[in-house]
């Protein structure tokens, strides 16, 4: 019998429009970060399949001013209360505060942690060790699909949040192609279970 080598699949989920809504642009405090109805469900999916599951998040705000480290890491806990009470647990959580525009130091800096820099990823793989063949990036903006592509991950850009703007906007730019396209996280895992069969 043939042995598939599954070790180290691993899906990475970007954080606001993927996870949890994002309507004004910027989560500032924990109370406002609402998780969708699905996204619970499709993290325990991805776990049962065997996946490693990471969230990984521009958080440029804190560059600009707009809210704190301690604001995002707040915001990353009240996630994680909200997914574990319905049964959802991830690997890890990581963001990148940077953005070469900010005011705030040291942050107001270009940083490879900026997706669709690779700075996140490489921390993961060095930690958990990634099999990009059978991996995954998940989420709503360009720099999402970039950050996949650049891994050298499959990428899913679902349009939840800021998807269907930016699946408009970019479904010409051959460098950000997403490789699917998809309503939102639920059904990006469904695609996710089809492909791993
Ligand atoms: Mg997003």
């Amino acid at each position: 019998m043939k042995e598939k080598t599954k070790q180290g699949k691993a899906v990475f989920l970007d954080r606001d429009g993927t996870i949890n809504a994002d309507d004004a642009g910027f989560i500032n405090k924990p109370e406002d970060l609402q998780l969708y109805p699905f996204a619970a469900q499709a993290i325990t999916k991805l776990k049962k399949m065997g996946y490693l599951v990471f969230v990984v998040t521009n958080q440029a705000g804190v560059a600009y001013g707009y809210f704190t480290i301690e604001d995002v890491e707040k915001i990353n806990t009240k996630m994680l209360k909200d997914l574990s009470e319905a049964n959802a647990f991830v690997d890890d959580v990581l963001y990148a505060p940077y953005h070469a525009k900010g005011i705030v130091e040291p942050f107001n800096i270009q940083h490879e942690d900026r997706k669709p820099g690779i700075g996140m990823f490489k921390k993961i793989n060095k930690k958990y060790g990634v099999n990009t063949k059978l991996s995954f990036m998940i989420g709503d903006r360009a720099s999402d699909i970039g950050f996949g592509k650049n891994a050298g991950l499959k990428t899913i850009l679902v349009r939840t949040g800021n998807g269907e703007k930016e699946f408009m906007d970019n479904r010409v730019d051959s460098e950000f192609y997403p490789d699917y396209v998809v309503k939102d996280l639920a059904v990006a895992v469904k695609l996710i279970e089809e492909i791993d069969k």
